[in-house]
């Protein structure tokens, strides 16, 4: 269902990445690990063209966009497919809980405001956030502003969610709750890549996992294998670090 071919990014000078491959099968969850600096935001990024990528192609559903030569529709129309979660939440501050979610549903999908709404309130019950409807972001804890952010991409209808280092801005002792939204929709089998650092939820919840080193893939595997029994020296070293 997504489908990336040979895509590559630079920054002026600095290639972060070339030549990159990687496919998803609808409701696949697919955890990205490796060192920082090494491009996993940057992959990501270029999904839904928050980066533009230099090269290659990218497939989600119907869809599939020439890097190189993608207009204004196409990348509209990836957006629409592609919901982002950011690291620092990046809600509307002067929006409250419920129009942070409804927002992209009357911008994007030119919804009606009072479905919108109720679209949204439906949307906060399942992030637990009901009683939240009209809290302003700087009332809420981090991990219910992420809840929020989760809600929104929720809210976007999207085939495929980014999720880019997504409890690592938190206090500790509200990453579970998050990790635990992510676990829901992970099993109503919402098609996720998941950039994290979080080794127990990438072993419980995903199907595979990507080792990335120095803008490549070095390898991927189901996680009960590339936890245990990673092939390359690089991965070995880079877990050893972090298990
Ligand atoms: P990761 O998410 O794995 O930590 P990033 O994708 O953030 O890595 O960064 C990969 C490389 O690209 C780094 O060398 C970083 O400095 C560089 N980079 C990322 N974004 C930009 C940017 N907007 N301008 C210039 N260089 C960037
Ligand atoms: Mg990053």
């Amino acid at each position: 269902m997504i489908e990336l071919k040979g895509i590559g990014k630079r920054f002026g000078a600095h290639s972060v990445f070339e030549g990159i491959d990687l496919s998803l099968e609808r409701g696949e969850i697919i955890v990205i690990v490796g060192p920082s600096g090494t491009g996993k935001s940057t992959l990501l990024r270029c999904i839904n063209f928050l980066e533009t990528p230099d090269a290659g192609s990218l497939t989600v559903g119907d869809l599939t966009v020439d890097a190189s030569r993608a207009t204004r529709e196409q990348i509209l129309a990836l957006r629409r497919r592609t919901a982002f979660v950011f690291q620092n939440y990046a809600l509307f501050a002067n929006k409250t809980a419920l129009e942070n979610i409804a927002e992209g549903m009357i911008v994007v999908d030119h919804m009606p405001k009072r479905e919108a709404h109720a679209r949204a309130r439906e949307i906060l019950e399942r992030i637990g956030l009901a009683d939240k409807a009209d809290a302003y972001p700087a009332s809420l804890s981090g991990g219910q502003q992420q809840r929020v952010g989760i809600g929104r991409a929720m809210a976007a209808n999207a085939e495929v969610i980014l999720f880019d280092e997504p409890t690592s801005a938190l206090d500790p002792q509200w990453v579970e709750e998050v990790l635990g939204l992510m676990k829901q929709l992970a099993a109503e089998h919402q098609t996720m890549i998941v950039v994290t650092h979080e080794m127990q939820f990438a072993r419980e919840v995903a199907d595979r996992v990507v080792y990335m080193d120095q803008g490549r893939i070095i390898e991927q595997a189901p996680p009960s294998e590339l936890f245990t029994a990673p092939k390359d020296e690089r991965t070995r070293q880079f877990l050893r670090k972090i298990l």
